[in-house]
């Protein structure tokens, strides 16, 4: 049976191999996918040709043991340690228990990178392969999330408190959106963490304009200011483009391949 990861990339930085999910239970309006599906740590040329060639994503769906290969092959000639679950929303995939038990049977360490909604399915296996989860959370105002996501916030704070009660190791991540989730709500989504446990880690993220959204990118100043008012409440608070910086080193496309033709021979 096919999984939905239909992307892997693979920074060798921090040796992870970043597995992207084609499918989402949400449809958030300021989604980046609008923007593209394509890692956008490749170069823009790359990009273009995965978009031209795999119009049909479906198409690279990975089985299990196709994954597994890929997984096994990082592991062994490029030292990949990490397997960073995101996409897309990795838990959206009927195969993800599989997917876990898999990349935890060759020893990967397990990131997820999620929107919570469906963690309680997966806290058991989450838990028994330790892995790390980074939750996102777009804004601690209800009807705010539920207008942004298209779904109710309050499943994903019982989820967060679960995830937390069982002693999984998690992040939140927000968005800084000028004139939607502004410094003054992300201090109130820092006071609920702060409720749980002031140490949990908030990174806040700034938005990046996608078509069809009134929004546009917060400043400096902004962000700083959304850091500051964090940090009244959380010991944890990081920005992420401004304190924490993206990965460096060498990304190498994994999958899908690039086609050996991109264009005809004229020759
Ligand atoms: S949860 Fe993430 S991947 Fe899904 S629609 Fe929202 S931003 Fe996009």
């Amino acid at each position: 049976m096919k999984t939905s990861i239909y992307h892997i990339t693979f920074f060798d930085a921090n040796k992870s191999l970043y597995i992207q999910f084609h499918n989402c239970n949400f449809r958030c309006l300021g989604c980046i996918r609008r923007l593209g599906i394509w890692d956008s740590h490749l170069s823009r040329e790359i990009r273009d040709i995965l978009m031209s060639f795999y119009r049909d994503v479906e198409s690279v769906y990975l089985s299990i043991d196709a994954l597994r290969s890929i997984a096994l092959y990082t592991k062994d000639f490029l030292d990949a340690r990490i397997a960073i679950l995101g996409g897309g929303e990795p838990t959206a995939d009927k195969m993800f228990r599989e997917v876990v038990e898999i990349l935890n049977g060759i020893d990967m360490e397990i990131r997820v990178l999620t929107n919570g909604y469906n963690l309680d399915r997966y806290i058991d296996i989450l838990g028994d392969v330790d892995a790390y989860i980074v939750l996102s959370i777009k804004s601690i105002d209800r009807d705010k999330h539920l207008f942004y996501t298209g779904r109710d916030l309050d499943t994903i704070l019982k989820n967060f408190v679960e995830v937390y009660r069982r002693g999984l190791r998690i992040s939140i991540e927000t968005i800084d959106i000028p004139g939607f989730n502004d410094p003054s709500d992300i201090e109130k989504l820092a006071m609920y963490i702060s409720s749980i446990d002031p140490s949990i880690e908030l990174i806040i993220d700034s938005y990046i304009p996608v078509p069809q959204t009134p929004w546009g990118r917060p400043s400096e100043t902004e962000m700083l200011e959304a850091g500051k008012r964090a940090r009244k409440y959380l010991k944890n608070v990081y920005l992420r483009g401004l304190e924490i910086s993206k990965p460096i080193g060498n990304i190498l496309l994994i999958h899908p391949p690039l086609p050996l033709k991109v264009s005809p021979c004229n020759k």
